[in-house]
């Protein structure tokens, strides 16, 4: 039999064998919790990781039912997740960004072991969990402060063939829009991983920082269907109490717009709306209540994120139109 050790960190698993713990980010008090999941049978790596934004609950949710389902025994290939990659934020519940330095885990990646703690995490998480997978998924949601309906993010430069796989992973997770990113790389999970050569996707359920089922079983199903898709369960595998997906929209564009100004962000329109371009979305007034802004849609199209807090500052997101 070719099946070997699964090494992720000091975690060892045997072959046929799951195996629990943490996986601990060295310069730092940070330790991971992971899941490892050595299938009896060869097969692909698929790794997943929930929690980089400490406040996205569904996802993590999702993660943690994904480790304790899994029986290796079933099992074709490896699963290696990581049920919370971001422990500062979940436990100090911010918004974005990892207390320890202020920064956002996914904009760090694939870090730097000599850096800060956001850094130090992204490097653990890329160099033991991510690289040498073939396919990778990352679980996200809206934060505590973004309403948003549920999408996928596929890359969106890069070989054809490349992406071509990306998108069958989105397609099997059945998130009934995809949106590409407009560019190769980055510095988010999936622009590291992409970068890598790893097929991924991010996948986007759950909104303004709540843990709800249905929410849960939209990521669920998805990984589900990733896991039939890569034939590492069997067909009969069940994650979810869903049913099929229905058809899945490709978006050609995911338009964000970021505010100027500093002040309060007032939207006239709810997540799910379609919207005209230069159809007014918001305003923005000061502190005053005097007008500062009104706010146009820069494009036609879905609105799948709109921040759900009045308080706004130059730079900070405040819509997302695919
Ligand atoms: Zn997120």
């Amino acid at each position: 039999m070719a099946k070997k050790d699964l090494v992720v960190g000091g975690l060892v698993a045997a072959p046929g064998t799951k195996v629990t713990g943490f996986l601990p980010v060295p310069g730092t008090d940070v330790q991971l919790p992971v899941t490892l999941v050595n299938g009896a049978k060869d097969g692909p790596r698929l790794s997943v990781t929930g929690g980089i934004h400490g406040a996205e609950y569904p996802g993590i949710e999702a993660a943690i039912r994904l480790a304790a389902k899994l029986d290796p025994a079933d099992v074709s290939g490896t699963v290696v997740v990581v049920h919370i990659c971001n422990p500062p934020a979940f436990h100090a519940r911010t918004v974005y960004i990892n207390p320890q330095d202020g920064k956002n885990l996914n904009r760090v990646f694939p870090g730097n072991p000599d850096g800060t703690s956001s850094e130090r995490i992204a490097h653990t998480l890329f160099s033991n969990v991510m690289k040498g997978s073939d396919a990778y998924i990352d679980l996200h949601g809206g934060d505590m402060i973004e309403d948003l309906i549920p999408f996928s993010i596929v890359p969106g430069v890069g070989e054809e063939s490349y992406l071509a796989k990306c998108r069958d992973l989105a397609n099997a997770y059945g998130i009934s829009y995809v949106a590409p990113s407009r560019t190769a790389g980055g510095n988010g999970t999936t622009g590291a991983a992409s970068d890598a050569g790893i097929p991924c996707m991010l996948a986007e359920s759950g909104a303004v920082g709540q843990l709800d089922e249905p929410s849960v079983q939209l990521h669920l199903r998805g990984l589900e269907r990733v896991l039939k898709l890569l034939k590492m369960v069997d067909p009969s595998f069940k994650l979810s109490t869903l049913g099929e997906p229905g058809e899945i929209t490709w978006l050609t564009q995911f338009n964000w717009t970021r505010s100027e100004w500093t002040g309060l962000f007032y939207s006239f329109v709810k997540v799910g709306a379609t919207v005209k371009e230069g159809q007014v979305v918001g305003e923005v007034r000061d502190y005053f209540g005097k007008l500062m802004a009104t706010i146009k849609a820069p494009v036609g199209g879905v609105i799948l994120f709109m921040v759900s807090s009045p308080a706004t500052s130059p730079t900070s997101p405040m819509f997302a139109i695919g």
